[in-house]
Order: C-alpha cells, then structure tokens, then sequence
C-alpha cells in the first residue's frame, strides 16, 4: 500500500499540534490516522515497554511493533521480546539482515569490525540495522519511536513528529519525546509492564551485546553504546535525518488545531 505523503498531511487544515499533546494523545492520534500503516519500532528498551503497554489499553492487540534482529542481541533482549509477545498477545514483525551481505562483511572485516574505526562500525550497523528498517518502513506511512530528547546529545532536537525525509517522507511520531527517566520507570512500575532486564544490570540504554556496556553511577545514559567512540558519533544511522535542513517540524507549523483527546 503506498505511503501518504507527508506534505499533503502537514499542508492540512485537519492537522492537530501534538507539540504539547501527551503522549497518549500522540498514541493516539497517530494510530487512528494512519493504522494499519503505522508501527513501532521496538528494541526492547524501557521507553518502547512504555508505548507498547499505553497501545494496548488503546487498541488491545490491534496495533503493530517491529524490530530489528541484527544477529548481535543479548539473550535479555529476546527473553523481553517473548515476555512482551504473551503479555499483551501481539506478534513481533522481525527484520534480519541480507543474509549476503552480512556473509561478505565479515569475511572481508572479521566479526568484531566494529572495534576497529568508525567507519567499520557504521558498515555494520548500516548492513545489520539500516537496510533492514529500510525494508520495515518500505510500506508504512509512518512509524513510532520511543526516542526522548535527553538521552544523548544526537536526540536535543527531536520533534514530537516530524517528517522523515530519509525514508520517502512518512511521519516519524516520539511520544516519549519531552519523558524524563524517572517518567518512564514510574509508568513501568506503576502498570506492571514487561521491561529488558539488562536495565536492572546497569543497562539505561541497550543496542548489540559487543557494542553495549554497563554504566558507572552519575555517567551519560548513553555512555555505555560503543563507549569508544566520542558522544557526537553515537547513533547507529536509524534516528539520523541526513537532511536536517530540509526536515519539517510539523509541530512548528502554525494554524493548526489543537488534538482535542
Ligand atoms: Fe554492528 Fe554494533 Fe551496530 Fe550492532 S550496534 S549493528 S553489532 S556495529
């Protein structure tokens, strides 16, 4: 089914401001506008725990995740992607990467490449991670993420929803966007919700298994991904517009009326 065009949507008089807009609302609004062609992206991270629960008291099971199975997981991760199938009885829409590609990586730059510079690791990440979301997203009109904007400096700038350029213009929708940590571990104990339980071992944040590590007390949420590498370069190619200056800030946009939910 072909995706809407996000410029018709952000030129309609019909478009909410989500800016403020919590994010139930955003859930909401995002659901009902464009479902079945809306999903989330899942990592199994405490702030996807978060929207998949607040899906499920909206929709029961009539909502969609995917993830990204880049062959490097923690067995926490899978443990969590099982804990969350039975609990809310949805089915995880799972992406692997090009068998081929992958076979000619390593042979060409070992298994563990991505210790090696930057560049290797955004090979890696580029096989194991961005060609498959490109296949996820490849028939969606927009797709969720559980993004919030303190987790690193890389999210500072991150809109409620904005247009996602770099993959044909859909809708990319953050909730979670304006969540403190304490937000969202308050909303996962008071609702009981399946979480990774890697985040109880000093995991705030969780990717591959060799490119993720524990944190000490008082550092960075994202410290422990690819701790080698400086702040500025950590993000995996997922979250990363390669067009800022064209990027749309629908939340910006003025005359728009108020969600109402
Ligand atoms: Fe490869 Fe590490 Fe990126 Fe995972 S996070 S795709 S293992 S470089």
């Amino acid at each position: 089914m072909p995706s809407l065009d996000a410029n018709e949507i952000v030129d309609s008089e019909n478009l909410p401001d989500l800016a403020e807009a919590s994010a139930e609302t955003a859930l909401r609004w995002a659901l009902d506008k464009f479902s079945p062609n809306v999903a989330l992206a899942c990592s199994f991270q405490a702030e996807e725990s978060v929207l998949i629960d607040m899906m499920h008291r909206q929709r029961g099971s009539d909502f969609r995740i995917f993830t990204l199975d880049t062959g490097r997981l923690n067995q926490e991760t899978y443990d969590c992607m099982d804990a969350i199938r039975e609990r809310y009885r949805i089915s995880v829409e799972v992406y692997f990467p090009d068998t081929v590609k992958v076979q000619d990586m390593v042979r060409a730059h070992g298994l563990n490449l991505f210790y090696s510079s930057i560049e290797q690791r955004k090979l890696c990440c580029a096989v194991r991670k961005v060609e498959p979301l490109n296949r996820a997203l490849k028939n969606l009109s927009a797709w969720m993420t559980g993004l919030r904007r303190e987790q690193a400096v890389t999210r500072e700038g991150v809109s409620k929803v904005e247009v996602d350029n770099d993959h044909g213009g859909i809708l990319k929708i953050n909730p979670l966007v304006d969540w403190s940590h304490d937000e969202v571990w308050r909303y996962i104990c008071d609702h009981n919700v399946p979480f990774n339980w890697l985040h109880t071992q000093g995991y705030p944040s969780i990717g591959c298994a060799p490119c993720t590590r524990a944190v000490k007390p008082g550092e960075d949420l994202r410290a422990g991904r690819w701790w080698w590498e400086n702040s500025d370069t950590k993000e995996c190619g997922l979250h990363i517009d390669s067009d800022a200056s064209a990027k749309n800030n629908i939340n910006s946009a003025s005359g728009k009326q108020d969600v109402g939910i």
